[in-house]
């Protein structure tokens, strides 16, 4: 599992500040994609050790002010599924009272919380944080958001409570890993028993938190698969367990975990803006993606004109994913997804040489030139792999950096085509000597 840090504090402490400068890599991400927005409640911290998982609360909670958030339903989701809560305050106005109370929920949430005091640019920081011993939260950390100082220490701190386990390193243990998210009532659980149908399954239904999917393995024509159910399978008995919760973080680790992932829309509902968020997710996780059209049975002709219309102008940025319309309810197109999962799976798994990927970077080149910077052309000169699920291309040159996204997308369409990749990303990184 991704840790997951929670951002909690008073309106104005630095919050979402702190969470764009966390993201940043999101932030590069959609500037190459056009079509693809921020979202600025989740996101995902890249580190060297291993990535996390952060949710700006003060997003979840909107308007609301900071104690009134923690009667936000979503909030408390939040802090629940959070492992570390970084509590914020603000070094310029010093201790205030709702700093107090927040302090004080936070205690009995019993959980590692980390005190962040914000904005100690310009002023004396030994002062300003002196005030905040006061809440008994142990050490403040002391952190600028607005130019990222002491954000190092702090995220070392999260190395320091949550150590690496060897856990954090298994993946689904039992071959193809595929995870059906979306949101609530596009018919993830009846995709779950679907897929299922006769086959005999093992079901590991732990008694988990919130954030905790169900793990399905099961063989289907001697080939092994873990279905990662988001929603909570329906009992064949039919009673209805427990209303489970809509969890954004737990769509989020269970895309993680998966090799394939089948997103799921309401096709007679369209395409939302939190579709377009969470599939963002999906992107910048890597994983290889099935656009699930559900409940295409009984859509009229130009409802399904206007889904089509909608996955060009609202998902663009996920352009490579194999789309599918599909019925849940009676099956049809069902028999297909596994097929297509296991072509994807294949396709995230790929093994490319060094010569093949540096001719097709020249082939590339050829066909299109790198732009010129500063009165000279950007070069690039040769690729390897520099991982799979999904298959990063490593490509060497010359003033990198300055590669504009528009060429990025053209090199990674190239490579996909060329290689006949079916739906998974594929990421390049650049290496420029400096
Ligand atoms: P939020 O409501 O907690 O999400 O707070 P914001 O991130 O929106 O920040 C509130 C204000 O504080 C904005 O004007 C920020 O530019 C400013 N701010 C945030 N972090 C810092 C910082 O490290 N130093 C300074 N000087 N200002 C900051
Ligand atoms: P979940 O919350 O994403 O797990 O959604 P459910 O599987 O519980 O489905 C929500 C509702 O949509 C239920 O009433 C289903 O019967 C219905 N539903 C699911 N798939 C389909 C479909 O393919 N066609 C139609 N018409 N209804 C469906």
């Amino acid at each position: 599992m991704l840790p997951v840090i929670a951002l909690v504090g008073r309106p104005n402490v630095g919050k979402s500040t702190l969470f764009n400068y966390l993201t940043r890599s999101r932030e590069a991400l959609v500037a190459d994609y056009p079509g693809l927005t921020r979202d600025r409640q989740y996101g995902r911290v890249k580190r060297g050790q291993r990535d996390c998982l952060v949710v700006d609360t003060g997003g979840i909670a909107d308007d609301a002010d900071g104690i009134d958030s923690f009667a936000k339903k979503q909030v408390q989701v939040a802090l629940e599924e959070a492992d570390v809560v970084f509590f914020i305050v603000d070094a310029r106005e010093g201790l205030n009272a709702s700093d107090q109370s927040i302090a004080e929920n936070l205690r009995r949430l019993d959980k590692p919380v980390v005190l962040v005091v914000n904005k100690i640019d310009g002023v004396d920081a030994n002062a300003a944080v002196a005030d905040f011993y006061a809440l008994a939260l142990g050490e403040p950390y002391k952190v600028a958001a607005t130019h990222g100082r002491g954000v190092f220490e702090l995220l070392a701190h999260v190395d320091e409570l949550l150590p690496m386990t060897e856990a954090d390193e298994t993946e689904v243990d039992a071959g193809i890993g595929i995870a059906i998210v979306g949101r609530p009532n596009v018919g993830k659980s009846t995709l779950v028993n679907r897929l299922l149908g006769e086959e005999r399954v093992v079901v590991f239904d732990e008694p988990g938190t919130t954030r905790d999917s169900i793990y399905i393995p099961f063989e289907r024509n001697g080939q092994k698969f873990t279905l990662i159910d988001t929603a909570g399978m329906r009992r064949r008995s039919k009673i209805a367990l427990t209303v489970e919760k809509f969890s954004v973080i737990k769509s989020l680790q269970a895309i993680e975990k998966a090799n394939v992932v089948i997103y799921l829309i309401d096709a007679a509902e369209g395409v939302t803006d939190q579709d377009a968020h969470l599939l963002g997710l999906v992107l910048e996780a890597g994983r290889a993606l099935i656009i699930g059209l559900n409940k295409w049975d009984g859509l009229g002709v130009d409802q399904k004109d206007l889904i089509k219309r909608q996955l060009d102008i609202k998902l663009s940025f996920v352009d490579f994913a194999q789309k599918h319309p599909i019925s849940a309810l009676h099956g049809s197109g069902v028999g297909k997804l596994f097929d297509v999962v296991h072509e994807l799976y294949d396709a995230a798994m790929i093994d490319m040489s060094t010569p093949v990927l540096t001719n097709l970077l020249k082939d590339a080149v050829t066909t299109h030139q790198p732009p010129l910077v500063n009165g000279r052309r950007i070069k690039l000169k040769y690729a390897h792999q520099g991982g799979r699920n999904p298959p990063v291309v490593v490509i060497h040159g010359t003033q990198t950096d300055a590669l504009p996204g528009s060429y990025k997308r053209f090199l990674m369409n190239y490579f996909r085509d060329r290689l006949g990749l079916k739906g998974t990303p594929i990421r390049l990184e650049f290496k420029s000597p400096v």
